[in-house]
């Protein structure tokens, strides 16, 4: 955080919740701090102007001034509203999940431009793209939280196995138990209960971890079934380094 008394910034609003008779508390992810609070006083009156701004998956510029009580909101402007997204509840709720574990997983202060870049590009494909099936939403979803893992260091690694350093077949398995991917036999000597992961898997891992949000937006072509079986990795790696 700066020293002086007023900065401006760049924040994608994450969420929003009331304070006190007049004020709101926002929850922003800042392009240089990081995660913030700020206060926005007077947000809940009608005659509000700064208010609108405020709206989760809002991306603003905003003035913030340090006061002894915490910092505030002295102005702000959105640079993008995101309309078509929030004009659809299915994306909506896409969108809210990434920005739920933005706020549970980042409010350290922990502050990383890749962590903004992966949030802002998620929330601008789902304002632009149409008519891309569903499960592809998903896909993107499940790949911004993989990389949102990654930045904090927990990712799983798609190049060789894990146990005894052999190269993928095409049998290979995620094991809850230590986080990792394994080869087939490594599973078969542990006679562990791990979770079989597809050779495609392994190459939309790869993917995943080395490319943009933005890129896999465009060229991604994921089919149903990784998306599965790859929102299962994610839910796996989760728990274990929870
Ligand atoms: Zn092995």
């Amino acid at each position: 955080m700066p020293k002086q008394e007023t900065f401006t910034e760049e924040a994608i609003v994450l969420d929003r919740q009331p304070w006190g008779e007049f004020d709101v508390k926002a929850f922003l992810y800042t392009k240089n701090f990081g995660f913030l609070e700020v206060k926005v006083r007077g947000a809940k009156k009608l005659s509000s102007k700064l208010s609108a701004h405020f709206e989760p998956m809002n991306a603003i510029e905003l003035m913030i001034i340090k006061g002894k009580q915490g910092d505030y909101a002295a102005s702000a402007i959105t640079r993008d509203a995101r309309r078509r997204l929030k004009s659809d509840w299915q994306k909506i709720v896409w969108a809210g999940k990434l920005l739920a574990s933005v706020k549970k997983y980042l409010n350290q202060g922990e502050s990383d431009e890749g962590i903004y870049r992966i949030i802002d590009d998620y929330l601008n494909i789902l304002n632009k793209l149409a008519g891309a099936p569903e499960y592809f939403y998903e896909g993107l979803g499940i790949a911004s939280e993989l990389k949102l893992l990654a930045s904090l260091g927990y990712s799983a690694d798609p190049s060789f196995c894990q146990f005894c350093s052999a190269p993928f077949s095409s049998a290979n398995a995620f094991q809850a138990t230590s986080g990792e991917i394994i080869c087939a036999r490594c599973r078969e000597l542990s006679g562990s209960s791990a979770m079989p992961v597809s050779k495609e898997n392994l190459t939309n891992l790869r993917l995943i971890y080395e490319s943009e949000i933005l890129f896999l937006g465009k060229n991604w072509r994921p089919i149903e079934q990784d998306i599965t079986e790859l929102g299962k990795i994610w839910k796996n790696l989760l728990y274990y380094h929870n």
